[in-house]
């Protein structure tokens, strides 16, 4: 059995004031023991939550990382940088920064590989646009994200880390695909890595993410191929998110 991980993903949002409210409930909470719950957060705010969820079931995590060890990268945050803080490890190829910050599948297969050869934790993010979907396109794209790393690290680095399945239009529209879209795409995912090594394709976490709140989440975890969930918009909220890892356990 897979042990279901739920993330939240702050985004660009939150100050310390407003973090702090949001940290101290999800530091008291009672956490679902089966569940691997995290946050992912921005750079200025590492220290912070890192000291707030010290000793709590609750991990902190980046929201991109740089593949360089260290130099000359203006604005980036290393691996190294992370394990400063104690964080867990870092959100890779979030189509946001995919498509914002133009971070294509060479330069994430090398985010990932950096984290894993740290022993940090890369969640991958992959999805297609609604464009691509629409063209009957998605598993080609999604097989496509997903085989950049497994080339470079093979299925068992993969399945170090987890999988989030993010269709890009289904995120922070409210729009969230049906568990049985989720699940056929999940599904397809994993034979795409159970063609490399199927062992790693049954350990490895595949969550969704895309406008997964409180009362859509239970649908979806209930599908056998939905390991969790990454969230977006109401991990900003702490009893929705909350609400979402009791879901999942
Ligand atoms: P959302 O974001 O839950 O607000 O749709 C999900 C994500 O981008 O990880």
């Amino acid at each position: 059995m897979r042990r279901p991980w739920v993330g939240g993903n702050w985004k660009m949002n939150g100050v310390r004031e407003s973090n702090a409210a949001l940290l101290d409930a999800l530091a008291a909470a009672e956490h679902v023991a089966s569940v691997d719950t995290a946050v992912a957060v921005p750079a200025p705010y590492w220290q912070q939550s890192s000291d707030a969820l010290r000793d709590t079931a609750v991990a902190v995590m980046a929201q991109t990382v740089s593949p360089h060890a260290s130099g000359a990268y203006t604005g980036d945050c290393s691996v190294a940088m992370m394990e400063d803080f104690k964080l867990a490890g870092a959100l890779v190829g979030h189509s946001e920064r995919r498509q914002g910050v133009g971070e294509n599948d060479a330069l994430v297969a090398a985010q990932f590989a950096a984290l894993q050869r740290a022993g940090l934790t890369a969640v991958l993010c992959v999805g297609e646009t609604l464009a691509e979907r629409e063209a009957g396109d998605t598993l080609a794209v999604v097989s496509r994200q997903v085989l950049a790393v497994l080339e470079l690290m093979g299925a068992e680095a993969l399945a170090s880390g987890v999988l989030a399945y993010e269709p890009v239009w289904a995120i922070g529209t409210g729009l969230t695909a049906t568990p049985e879209q989720a699940q056929a795409v999940h599904a397809s995912l994993r034979a795409v890595v159970a063609a490399f090594d199927a062992p790693a394709a049954q350990a490895l976490r595949i969550v969704y993410g895309g406008s997964v709140k409180a009362d859509n989440a239970a649908g979806l975890f209930a599908m056998p191929d939905i390991d969790g969930a990454l969230v977006g918009g109401a991990s900003l909220s702490a009893p929705e998110f909350l609400a979402i890892c009791r879901a999942a356990g």
